[in-house]
């Protein structure tokens, strides 16, 4: 935090015009979308201006995802750790069941207004699929999502419910047949069909405008949190976790509270089985700089430059770069990072259904493990939010199927 305190920064000044936070970002793409990004950026420039906009999104963020969600006071998670109040953002209470339907609206808002009838994108665990499928549907947009077959095999229930909301789903045979080659794909359809399309991006990565208008359509997260904590508390909060993938729920919870330099923001990664080769995606314990599907930020990469595998219990945060923006702020000391390995998210992940009633998702799950840790070592009087991104759902069948396997300590969470 002392960088900041030296240098205060507007947060409203990021990304310059050619989308770098300060050496992250940019522009890393094919010649033939150089045009598509311009026509977006410009398009995106003026419909944040616009009050119609505006307004227009924020009628379809209440009728159909169901804003404003609840900031809800996690009672016994609290009494259970013994010392901060923790507070769940509610994302988890949106239509589609994650916080990633707020960023699908807006893009679906935005092609209309530029005229696109068909929308295309991509998704690893499904979650971003269903999303842009449900506002497809919702506002007559064609629908192509592009995942790995390996995705699609795993992840069967959720192409079926992209298929039911009329979207095709195309399957992608090459490469580990996951997230990253369903990433080049999307991008090879959208060089073809450049003029028709556009291409809804899932979170606050790529190219520029992508991590600016992901990281704005998800900025109500934080400033209804601001001000339902302040409706009930009177205060700001102490610290505010999120759980780390690309970043956008993370950084919408976060961006209004970039200046208010009493709060603590921290940003969970992926720990996996631990940090080693391989073993994880926590691109900040162990990645590096370098460039990836359109920008330039923190890699998991070899010596080589060779992107590395990856491994989560989430396929929502088992990506090997982080969004650019997070990077920035990590380098300033504004944002602090953790991660939570697989047996810590699991456990999390049973103890906020066991004491809650609320089933969050695996994703999800790793700001709570780490809000457990945090709100036991503080007191009493300090406050944490956390952001419940999403719920579990999508994950219990293979939850289930993990604690089969581990069956000494199976019955009840662990402590
Ligand atoms: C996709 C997803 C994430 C990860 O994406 P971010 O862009 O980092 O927010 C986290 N939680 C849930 C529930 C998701 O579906």
């Amino acid at each position: 935090m002392s960088a900041t305190a030296e240098a205060p920064l507007d947060r409203l000044s990021l990304p310059d015009a050619a989308g770098h936070f300060g050496p992250y970002g940019g522009v890393f793409v094919p010649e033939t979308l150089m045009a598509a990004l311009e026509e977006l950026t410009a398009a995106y420039a003026a419909a944040r201006r616009d009050p119609a906009f505006q307004k227009e999104l924020d009628h379809h963020l209440m009728e159909f995802a169901g804003r404003p969600t609840e900031l809800y006071f996690a009672e016994r998670l609290t009494q259970h750790c013994g010392g901060a109040k923790i507070y769940l953002k509610r994302e988890d209470l949106l239509h589609t069941g994650a916080h990633k339907i707020n960023n699908a609206i807006g893009q679906a808002l935005l092609a209309r207004r530029m005229g696109k009838k068909r929308v295309i994108a991509e998704t690893g665990a499904g979650q971003h699929g269903v999303a842009t499928a449900a506002v497809c549907a919702k506002f007559g947009l064609e629908c192509v999502v592009y995942m790995g077959a390996v995705d699609m095999e795993r992840q069967a229930l959720n192409v079926f419910r992209m298929r039911l909301m009329g979207a095709e789903v195309r399957s992608v045979e090459a490469g580990q047949r996951t997230l990253k080659e369903a990433i080049n794909e999307a991008m090879r359809d959208w060089v073809t069909h450049v003029r028709t399309t556009h291409y809804i991006l899932g979170t606050v990565y790529g190219a520029h405008p992508y991590p600016m208008m992901v990281r704005d359509f998800h900025r109500v997260i934080g400033r209804e949190a601001m001000a339902q904590l302040q409706a009930r508390e009177g205060r700001l909060p102490d610290e505010l976790i999120a759980c780390v993938g690309g970043g956008s729920n993370a950084m919408g919870l976060f961006f209004d509270f970039l200046e208010k330099p009493t709060v603590r923001l921290t940003g969970v990664e992926a720990g996996g089985h631990g940090i080693s080769r391989g073993d994880h995606a926590a691109r900040f314990a162990g990645g590096r700089l370098g460039v990836l599907q359109g920008c330039k930020t923190f890699l998991l990469q070899d010596a080589d430059g060779q992107i590395e595998g990856t491994h989560s219990i989430s396929a929502g945060l088992d990506y090997a770069a982080v969004g650019p923006e997070h990077a920035f702020y990590r380098d300033r000391g504004r944002i602090d990072f953790a991660y939570a390995t697989d047996d810590a998210v699991l456990a999390a992940f049973q103890l906020c259904a066991r004491l809650e009633g609320i089933i969050p998702a695996l994703e999800s799950s790793h700001a709570l493990a780490h809000a457990l840790v945090r709100a036991r070592a503080l007191p009493a009087d300090k406050i944490i939010v956390v952001s419940l991104s999403g719920r579990g759902d999508k994950d219990v069948q293979q939850v289930e199927k993990i604690l089969a396997q581990k069956v000494p300590s199976a019955p009840g969470p662990a402590r």
